[in-house]
């Protein structure tokens, strides 16, 4: 069976991040990514709020990461992830490697809003990234339901391309930042639909309409975007570590999960802030402690 130093399994910016600092204190490092290098971030528009970099795309972003890490010498099998041991065995779909130490990366999926034809409409009117599928609705009229900061750079980007923008959020004050709100307002082809949730999606084929739940008004659309936030998948994980309420992994300093030798990075752990700074932090924590300890043994 193939060994490591460390696996990292998913290779977004957190669990890039870990790889980096693996491979520059010369170890044997494997990524095991499930779907495509750069996690959620890959789908932003534009990123502005990275230290030192004032403006940059998030595929760019990704891209420059994943190269720097695969420069350095790290593995990357695109796998899917099946069960992880306590002896830090990593079985996936398609074989089996063992580990001296783990870090679990894996980030979040985009949430659903689990209501009636929301799966068979998918790539069908449907979209949960605005940046892959936006470019489909050129003069086209839009929704986007999300209230955060995913939404609102949504609704900005779409607002340049489509004819219309329904920009829906279940309250009436926003998440995201007010900065996008403002520029937002700016748009004539912007309209806020605001304590309005979707109650239900309708056409044959493809997506034509969505009903609101609180006004009943019908919207005739070409697309909705979704973006809802994220939620975690970390079931399978859960023999070796502590998830919340929620399906995050609990780790009572950020890094460590209560296995010795596992350790959490990034979106998927319970955590306060979620974004592109924060996941690094935790790459760059988590392979620095786990190096350390590994050291130790
Ligand atoms: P988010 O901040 O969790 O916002 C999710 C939004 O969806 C909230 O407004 C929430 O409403 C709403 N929502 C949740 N469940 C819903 C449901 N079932 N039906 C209707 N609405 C629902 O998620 P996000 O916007 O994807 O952002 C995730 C993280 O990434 C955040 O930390 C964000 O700041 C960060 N991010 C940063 C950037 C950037 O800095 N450039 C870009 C994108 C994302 P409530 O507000 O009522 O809870």
């Amino acid at each position: 069976m193939l060994t490591y130093d460390i696996i990292i399994i998913g290779a977004g910016p957190a669990g890039l991040t870990s790889a980096l600092y693996a491979c520059r204190a010369n170890k044997k490092v494997l990524i095991l990514e499930a779907k495509s290098y750069g996690g959620q971030i890959i789908n932003a528009s534009k990123i502005e709020n990275y230290p030192g970099i004032e403006e940059i795309t998030g595929f760019d972003f990704a891209t420059n990461l994943y190269q720097q890490v695969k420069k350095l010498g790290a593995e990357i099998r695109y796998e899917t992830v099946l069960r992880v041991d306590e002896n830090k065995k990593v079985m996936t779909n398609k074989g089996e490697y063992l580990s001296h130490a783990v870090i679990i990366a894996t980030g979040a999926e985009n949430r659903k809003l689990r209501i009636a034809k929301e799966e068979e409409f998918i790539g069908k009117g449907i979209s949960y990234c605005a940046t892959c599928d936006g470019n489909f609705y050129k003069n086209k009229i839009v929704a986007v339901n999300g209230g955060g900061n995913t939404a609102l750079e949504d609704a900005l980007y779409l607002s340049n391309i489509a004819s219309t923008v329904y920009l829906i959020h279940r309250r009436d004050q926003f998440r995201g930042e007010a900065k996008y709100v403002e520029e937002l307002k700016k748009k004539e082809n912007v309209e806020f639909l605001l304590n309005e949730t979707i109650a239900s999606l309708n056409g044959q084929e493809r997506l034509e309409s969505i009903t609101l739940t609180n006004s009943k008004r019908e919207l005739i659309i070409d697309g909705l975007f979704i973006a809802i936030g994220q939620e975690p998948k970390n079931e399978i994980f859960a023999n070796v570590v502590d998830l919340d309420s929620h399906g995050y992994i609990e780790s009572f300093d950020g890094i460590h999960t209560k296995t010795p030798g596992i350790y959490v990075a990034g979106d998927t752990r319970v955590k306060e802030l979620r974004q592109l700074t924060t996941a690094v932090g935790d790459g760059s924590m988590s392979a620095t402690v786990a190096l350390k300890e590994l050291s130790e043994h």
